[in-house]
């Protein structure tokens, strides 16, 4: 699929929850969430149908994100559904790692290619600070389950204020050196402001490049983090809303009022 200024299409993010565990500050509310009912968020087949028709348009890279995926009941039948997806060449989650002890063994047999995991600082009280409570153990153990499990290349996302040498990324870049972890710095940003800029190692931020549509939770196809328009999947039937999201995907981001990192998925 390509969209009105020549961009081809075929990276597609899915936040499978609203839910999470931890309460990054840059990325939940102070006040905390006003939660998803359930009967509103898609289910496992409508994900899946969903998957399967923007597929046919032309998806082939798939990333499953949040809240944390790891909360999302049943996440490895899920997985392992996208995965029977043939055409999709590269399957990946997004996950801040505190689960993922239990799961990767699972999610490597149920088809997943790869994971990135969030730390933004090898400090166990800076961690518990910056994720209103989180135990960094938790997530070091989730890195070597991971591993283990052959989930491969495991990258790091390291969400940065300014730049790659403050304190905090600098002890992740150390962390990462020594464990053979591949290391993507992520300038914070502010949806609202509409402050967003390049990720280092990685396409996000340069909207010139810019390949991917998001899938909320609750079913709402973005074309673009930085911008309210969103059309309702269930409503309009699938491929209806890949059309038109497709069809209006902004040249560049503004700032978005509508929504969250939390609920989009980053
Ligand atoms: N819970 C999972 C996690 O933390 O990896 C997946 C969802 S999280 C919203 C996806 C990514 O967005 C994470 O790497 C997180 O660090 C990043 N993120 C969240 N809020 C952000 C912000 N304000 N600016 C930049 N990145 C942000
Ligand atoms: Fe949860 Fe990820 Fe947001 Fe942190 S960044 S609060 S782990 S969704």
């Amino acid at each position: 699929m390509y969209d009105r200024f020549n961009r081809s299409i075929d990276y597609l993010r899915i936040s499978v929850t609203d839910r999470c565990n931890l309460r990054c500050r840059y990325c939940m509310p102070e006040e905390g969430i006003h939660l998803l009912r359930h009967e509103d968020i898609l289910s496992f087949d409508e994900i899946t149908g969903f998957t399967r028709v923007a597929v046919a348009k032309g998806i082939r890279k798939v990333r499953i994100t949040g809240g944390e995926p790891l909360v999302r009941k049943g996440i490895v039948t899920l997985v392992k559904m996208i995965a029977g997806i043939k055409e999709i060449v590269d399957l990946s989650m997004t996950t801040n790692g505190t689960l993922l002890k239990h799961f990767a063994g699972d999610l490597k047999k149920a088809g997943l290619h790869r994971v990135n995991i969030s730390l933004d600082t090898i400090d166990p009280e800076r961690f518990e600070y910056i994720t209103r409570g989180g135990n960094i153990n938790d997530v070091f153990e989730g890195i070597d389950a991971a591993k283990k499990s052959g989930i491969l290349p495991v990258k790091i996302n390291c969400v940065v204020k300014e730049s790659k040498e403050e304190e905090d990324a600098r002890g992740v870049t150390e962390f990462c050196l020594k464990n053979d972890l591949e290391i993507r710095y992520i300038r914070q940003m502010d949806l609202v402001q509409g402050h967003f800029s390049a990720v280092d190692g990685g396409t996000g931020g340069n909207c010139a490049l810019c390949n991917r549509l998001r899938l909320t939770a609750n079913g709402k196809l973005k074309p673009c983090l930085f911008s309210d328009i969103e059309f309702d999947v269930r409503d309009l039937g699938y491929e209806k809303a890949i059309m038109k999201a497709v069809g209006v995907k902004p040249e560049s981001g503004s700032n978005n009022l509508t929504g969250g990192f939390f609920n989009i998925g980053g």
